[in-house]
């Protein structure tokens, strides 16, 4: 997971920072999971047709993204799929767009955080009227309901009821705070069974145009400041939830009676909803980039990896000497071709790729070896976004190395190391 926190970081920081975040639950009350089902069957019977329904509004939503462009040009996408405790798959998403939401105005005209309901009463979409009740509104927590599961010390966690706001407007912490305003519009929910009359300080932001479309709750907000988004990629890669346990046995006639098995069985918390996902093989993670994962060594500090019936120290020294690393390759690519790149700058002229070779083994017979070898790049399936993995400053020797290698054309840092020696 960290992994992927990292590659997101490594997109946004070489393509920008996101221009906006959202979140997409998945709702029972899609037309297409009842139009599957057969009759009297509910939902939760179904958890099939459930995944298989929100995949395909996923991929919707990405289409409409990135392909239709509804928000612009798009630079970049990314989401993570997450499980509910209940079951349900939701997903976050960033997004970094051509045309930045950098003013109140152009933040007013693709998120909404209203009723959608004039000040005379009047309602010109019941549609969207009806989706917002329906998915927009954060359940009664507060004065309505302290019991709340959001509650904590007396407080919502999310800040609910929000404040009312004239304007949109971006504060100095980098966060936006979304028109509310105190016009007189009320509306009423019904919440398990009670009737609760709410304003537009309930509403969860959202994008009128995607609430219409896809039918749940899509939650949309404005990124602005890059503080935002540390708290952002934190947030998108918390992983499920977890709990912290402490198990209490029983003795037995020899000593502590563990069944580690079922305690491990007992103790795991897998949704039925997350089981068909994962084997209906969906994806966790989306992006449309790429990215090219570039490790760096110390001199033979490379991996080597050994056939299990290897004992010879003679073929093991033959093999050390003949293993090579994306670093080792890149500079036999330069060596070759002297292509001046940086070694990040690699994967953006060619691909890391494997290839059969014949080689005479210890016995003098010829075998087909495979091989890691830099091939030129013909095209892009993907564009692609690399990065070095980092390491501490007390690694010095390496901290330095890595620091050549994204300072220095290939090139010099021989060179360099010529001139050293
Ligand atoms: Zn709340």
């Amino acid at each position: 997971m960290s992994e992927k926190s990292y590659d997101l970081m490594s997109i946004a920081q070489q393509l920008g920072k996101p221009t906006g975040f959202g979140t997409m639950t998945c709702s029972t009350f899609y037309d297409e999971i009842k139009a599957n089902m057969f009759p009297g069957q509910s939902a939760w019977q179904r958890i099939d047709i459930v995944n298989r329904i929100f995949k395909l509004k996923v991929d919707f939503l990405i289409e409409e993204i990135k392909d239709k462009c509804i928000f612009g040009k798009l630079i970049y996408l990314y989401y993570v799929v997450e499980f509910q405790k209940r079951g349900l798959a939701h997903i976050h998403w960033v997004m970094n767009l051509e045309n930045k939401w950098d003013t109140p105005e152009k933040v007013d005209r693709n998120i909404c955080a209203e009723l959608p309901i004039e000040l005379n009463n009047n309602v010109k979409d019941p549609i969207l009227l009806d989706h917002v009740l329906k998915f927009m509104i954060h359940a009664p927590c507060g004065d309505h309901n302290p019991n709340a599961p959001c509650m904590k010390d007396g407080k919502c966690i999310r800040g609910f009821p929000k404040p009312w706001c004239n304007d949109t407007k971006m504060d100095e912490k980098g966060f936006t705070v979304y028109k509310r305003r105190n016009n007189g519009v009320k509306a009423t929910i019904k919440y398990q069974g009670k009737n609760y009359e709410i304003d537009n300080r309930w509403v969860v932001p959202y994008n009128p145009y995607m609430l219409k479309k896809m039918k749940c709750h899509i939650n949309l907000e404005c990124v602005y400041s890059i503080m935002t988004v540390f708290y952002l990629f934190k947030y998108m890669f918390k992983g499920n939830d977890k709990a912290l346990m402490e198990w209490h046995t029983v003795s037995g006639e020899h000593g502590a009676d563990i069944n580690e098995p079922k305690a491990y069985v007992d103790g795991r918390y897998l949704s039925a909803h997350e089981s068909h996902w994962k084997l209906s093989e969906f994806p966790l993670f989306y992006s449309t980039h790429t990215v090219e994962r570039l490790g760096f060594h110390n001199e033979g500090g490379h991996t080597v990896a050994l056939d299990e019936d290897v004992s010879s120290d003679v073929l093991i020294q033959e093999k050390t000497d003949n293993a090579t690393s994306k670093l080792l390759a890149c500079f036999e690519v330069n060596n070759e071709k002297e292509t001046g790149l940086l070694y990040e700058e690699m994967p953006q002229h060619y691909v890391w790729d494997t290839k059969s070779v014949q080689v005479k083994d210890e016995n003098d017979k010829t075998v087909t070896k495979k091989v890691h070898y830099w091939k030129p790049r013909v095209k892009f399936t993907k564009p692609v976004v690399s990065r070095i993995y980092t390491i501490s400053p007390k690694h010095t020797e390496s901290f330095y190395l890595r620091t050549l290698l994204t300072e220095l054309h290939m090139k010099l840092i021989e060179k360099q190391q010529m001139q050293e020696v």
